[in-house]
């Protein structure tokens, strides 16, 4: 265990006044807000991982040496330091006594706690899928020569186990596949899944000149947040490269040999050789370390505006809580950064004793694919669920792998696709969230030159404020 800060105050309390699980994006959002407000109660941040913090945002650019590993982290050493707050490197929690207040460490070890913080993220999906362990072949009671197989299925435990298959949700993940790729000098990579994780994890290996093959259960890649004509320019635009995308597919079996994966056979019955598999199929809030029914769970943790949950004095935050859409107007999970930082720095400041609401968020997510950018947010994907009321404007140009799509909802814009040029989505991000009536400006929205002087005057006048600024 690293322990970062040498102020040891804490061990002479038997309370801590702050206990927060994760130290990502939530969780260190939290201790900063809680030590605005408060400059002296004791923190104390556990991890599981062996790291300072860093930006998983760019773990798959590291995987594309885009960014290095001095660069990953978002907050320096000085953040713990200067704000007192005590860091425990690879301290898992293993569960939370509510009654008595206490977290309990995977080594045993009790943390009581004042004010406790859930921030523990989301874990990877792992589907149920056959390894085929080839044994050496023996002579069976009939005198023939035959090859024993040995099945088992791949788990979160065992994929330690097998060489060239991996989940990449850590930066722990990425380190072990990118030495994989430089060792082993693979060309190829398979991975399971065409979502964000499977399409941001494709963006760095097509970056570093892998060949890929993206298998996707889904009739298209990235179908949650994409329409049928984006989800075709980037299939299309991954496949005229001399990659592969199978999409209404999935893995059946994985064949092992000596350890190591060899190949796999989809469930369309084409077999693939392959010496490297990431994957993923998608995270879900990892609420395994609450055991007791006072924390209510709806698939993530349930928290209200204030990231309280339903008991006293345990607020959640982040990939591991299902918090208010304000496009769908409902309670779901949306796991991406920015909503994790927000989150954790509402929950900060209310443990510290502020009062401070969440009012909501949306999706979004943005990927380069060989050169070609792409954003999504809100409801892109939105004609088919509600028909009534939604407007929607297409500029579509095959050749230019250019397109633009943009939802409105009762003069309010609730998605927005952008593809080969993404300028300017910062303003249509402003216009969802703002819930900014666009009916005025309809014609224009979807020009390809629109921009802040078409929007509505006093919309204007809140985005640009300054001496000498006039719009
Ligand atoms: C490959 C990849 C690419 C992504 N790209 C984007 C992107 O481009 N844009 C975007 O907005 N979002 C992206 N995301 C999602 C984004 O990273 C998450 O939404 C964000 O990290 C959530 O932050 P969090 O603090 O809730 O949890 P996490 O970042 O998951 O952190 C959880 C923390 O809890 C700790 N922890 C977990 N279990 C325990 C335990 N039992 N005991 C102690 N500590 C524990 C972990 O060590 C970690 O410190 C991406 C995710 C991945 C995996």
């Amino acid at each position: 265990m690293i322990k970062l800060n040498n102020n040891t105050s804490h061990r002479k309390n038997k309370i801590i006044d702050y206990v927060i699980i994760g130290n990502s994006a939530a969780g260190t959002s939290a201790a900063e807000n809680i030590r605005k407000l408060d400059k002296k109660g004791s923190i104390i941040i556990l991890t599981s991982e062996g790291y300072l913090n860093y930006s998983k945002p760019l773990i798959t650019y590291y995987i594309a040496g885009k960014v290095s590993l001095e660069r990953i982290n978002f907050k320096k050493e000085e953040f713990y330091k200067c704000n007192n707050i005590y860091l425990e490197l690879d301290s898992r929690v293993k569960h939370i006594d509510t009654i008595k207040k206490i977290v309990i460490t995977v080594s045993g070890r009790k943390i009581h706690f004042n004010k406790l913080l859930i921030a523990n993220g989301g874990k990877p999906i792992i589907p149920e899928i056959k390894i085929r362990k080839s044994s050496p072949r023996k002579v069976n009671n009939t005198g023939r020569l035959e090859r024993n197989f040995n099945d088992n299925f791949i788990s979160l435990e065992n994929l330690n186990n097998i060489k060239g298959i991996y989940k990449l949700t850590t930066l722990e993940d990425a380190i072990k596949i990118k030495k994989y790729i430089e060792e082993k000098k693979i060309k190829s990579v398979s991975i399971l899944g065409g979502g964000l994780i499977g399409l941001k994890s494709a963006e760095a290996f097509l970056e570093v000149g892998l060949k890929v093959n993206i298998i996707e259960l889904s009739n298209r890649i990235m179908s949650a947040t994409f329409d049928k004509e984006a989800s075709d320019i980037i299939e299309n635009t991954i496949e005229s490269k001399g990659s592969n995308v199978f999409t209404n597919d999935t893995i059946e079996v994985i064949y092992i040999n000596k350890k190591k994966i060899i190949s796999y056979k989809l469930r369309s019955g084409k077999k693939v050789e392959s010496s490297l598999l990431i994957i993923a199929v998608g995270v879900k809030p990892d609420t395994s370390i609450i055991n007791d029914d006072s924390i209510q769970l709806s698939n993530g943790i349930t928290v209200d505006n204030f990231m309280r949950t339903t008991q006293e004095d345990v607020f959640a935050a982040g990939d591991v809580i299902n918090s208010y859409d304000m496009v769908l107007n409902k309670e779901r999970n949306i796991a991406i950064w920015p909503l994790a930082v927000r989150q954790g720095a509402v929950a900060g400041i209310n443990m510290a004793g502020g009062n401070k609401k969440y009012c909501g968020g949306f999706f979004m997510n943005s990927i380069e694919i060989l050169g070609i950018p792409s954003i999504s947010m809100g409801m892109a994907n939105a004609e088919n669920d509600m028909q009534k009321n939604v407007k929607i404007l297409k500029d579509y140009n095959n050749e230019r792998n250019f397109y633009k799509k943009i939802i409105v909802k009762e003069d309010k814009i609730i998605g927005v696709i952008m593809i080969g040029n993404i300028e300017r989505a910062g303003i249509y991000a402003g216009l969802i969230k703002n819930k900014i009536d666009v009916s005025n400006i309809i014609e224009d929205i979807n020009g390809e030159d629109f921009g802040i002087i078409q929007l509505p005057l006093k919309y204007r006048k809140h985005m640009v404020v300054g001496e000498g600024i006039e719009v």
